[in-house]
């Protein structure tokens, strides 16, 4: 991970999305998610890191980015270091969640879904870091 030329984005290099994929298989196995059929890419996608899934059939894929915007509040290239485990395990819960997001999207809409299954994982993600698992 680095700062590109101009120093406008982070560059997210092989060994991040090793370590990604690495940390996503680490919280696929402990949440016993081994069941589904996860592939990884890592591209130019919209966020940072996204998942896409079908529950019918079980299949996921898991979406690094290969730039991350600047954010404001993150002086160097260590604190997005940290921020690339969180994002494994964001990803990895909405694998955990997926069946109740399509339930609540079902039931109301993406934006209801997206908030709801969004304030389950943001604590979860915060409350485990606490423990250092
Ligand atoms: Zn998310």
């Amino acid at each position: 991970m680095k700062f590109n030329e101009d120093e406008t984005k982070i560059v997210i290099e092989k060994e991040d999305y090793e370590l990604f994929k690495n940390e996503c298989k680490k919280w696929i196995g402990i949440l016993g998610l081994t069941d589904w059929e996860i592939g990884f890419i890592h591209d130019a996608i919209p966020y940072r890191a996204s998942t896409s899934w079908s529950t019918g059939g079980k299949i996921a894929t898991i979406g690094l980015d290969i730039y991350w915007k600047l954010s404001q509040e993150k002086k160097n290239i260590k604190e997005y270091k940290e921020n690339l485990k969180d994002f494994a395990f964001h990803e990895v819960l909405h694998l955990l969640l997926s069946h109740v997001y399509d339930t609540i999207e079902d039931k109301y809409d993406k934006n209801a879904a997206e908030r709801e299954v969004h304030t389950i994982i943001w604590k979860l993600v915060n409350g485990i870091k606490k423990i250092n698992v």
